[in-house]
């Protein structure tokens, strides 16, 4: 008999799709939600309730830029109420010290801001927004200033990898106790710009050395998370600490999922949490029982001593590369598909063609 899985870790909420800015890499689906399919105000609220009473620890309040909705303070002043632990993880475009100030005094313990790059020209037309790096540097200021835990997130790819030297100073001249430097993930947007960002070996060995050379200088002062892209990884990461093993998410209009990218997958009946309890959803809906554990897994998963470290890589990656999400991740250099992965890595050294932007209505909606 299967044991029954430890309650959710964490829980990010998709208050909204909306955002000012267009990034090539968006980790939004390609089908945008619009504003008025979003979930009501007492329906995230009943999620809050759900989620602290079934044991979940941490919230994230993520989008699209979750400071689109007006009732962000609300929510967050709900969660600190329950105990959960309370992150933003926004663009920062729409902070300032009025909005700032809302949210710390609804109990907000952490900000994450995205910076496209690290200078104003090269991150302006990453996002398409013009002034949008200013914006960032004001607002991660007066983050500092206000006292909250900072994390700044830097997405990292072909056009602006050469400058993570620059992005690593930025964290420092902030004093953020920590900072990511994310090369992109190639689902949905990030997929479909895969040859204008997928940087090239050299240039990520570069970056690899460094990140770890960095690391070590600042061990004790400030942490470096580093995501490399699967392309050019020999073992899958564990995404998401497995399916359905340590988070929910919630799309804007109220789906659950086992992880952001999941609703690219055919064949699945998301729940709505307008109409599943939480706990329904966690622990006895189809859709998070398919895939969790090791009970789904085929050769050479199902045999390998790491099945229970990466849980058999992304299924979302799998599906996107060879239309069956059951297989092995092709990041995997034991996986049949994984010259997939070389062959796409090749296109790299090619001139990067033109971004499709993240739009709403640019794709499927
Ligand atoms: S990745 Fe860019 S477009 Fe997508 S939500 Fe974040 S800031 Fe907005
Ligand atoms: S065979 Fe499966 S479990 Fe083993 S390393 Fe590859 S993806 Fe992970």
């Amino acid at each position: 008999m299967v044991a029954p899985p430890d309650p959710p870790m964490s829980l990010l909420l998709e208050l909204t799709h909306r955002c000012p800015l267009q990034c090539p890499y968006c980790s939004n689906p390609l089908k945008l939600e619009r504003a008025a399919d979003e979930l009501s105000t007492a329906d995230w609220l009943s999620v809050l309730d759900q989620a602290a009473a079934l044991g979940v620890l941490q919230v994230h309040f993520s989008g699209g830029e979750p400071m689109a909705r007006a009732d962000l303070p609300d929510l967050v002043r709900h969660a600190a109420k329950l105990g959960l632990y309370t992150n933003l993880i926004t663009s920062a475009v729409l902070l300032n010290e009025r909005t700032l100030g809302a949210l710390a005094e609804s109990g907000l313990d952490h900000v994450q801001i995205s910076f496209q790059g690290s200078d104003a020209a090269g991150a302006d037309r990453i996002g398409n927004y013009a002034g949008g790096h200013a914006k960032k540097l004001a607002a991660a200021a007066l983050v500092r200033a206000s006292g909250l835990a900072l994390t700044l997130n830097f997405v990292v790819h072909r056009h602006n990898i050469a400058r993570v030297p620059d992005m690593i100073a930025m964290g420092e001249a902030f004093g953020a106790g920590r900072i990511e430097i994310a090369n992109v993930q190639y689902y949905g947007w990030g997929l479909l710009n895969r040859a204008a960002l997928l940087p090239t070996r050299a240039a990520l060995d570069e970056c690899t050395d460094t990140v770890l050379s960095a690391r070590a200088r600042l061990r004790g002062r400030m942490l470096i998370d580093y995501v490399v892209p699967d392309y050019y990884a020999a073992e899958p990461k564990g995404c998401m600490g497995g399916w359905a093993r340590r988070f929910i998410n919630i799309s804007p209009a109220g789906r659950a999922l086992p992880c952001h990218a999941a609703e690219t997958l055919p064949g699945f009946d998301w729940p709505d949490v307008r109409t599943h309890s939480l706990a329904d959803i966690w622990y006895a809906s189809e859709p998070f029982v398919r895939y969790r554990g090791t009970g789904w897994m085929p050769e050479p998963c199902r045999s390998c001593d790491r099945r229970e470290q990466d849980w058999g890589g992304c299924r979302c990656q799998a599906f996107a590369l060879t239309g069956d999400a059951s297989r092995t991740d092709p990041a995997c250099h034991l996986s049949p598909d994984h010259a997939m992965m070389a062959e796409a890595a090749q296109a790299a050294s090619a001139p990067a063609p033109p971004f499709a932007y993240r739009r709403i209505g640019q794709r499927g909606v």
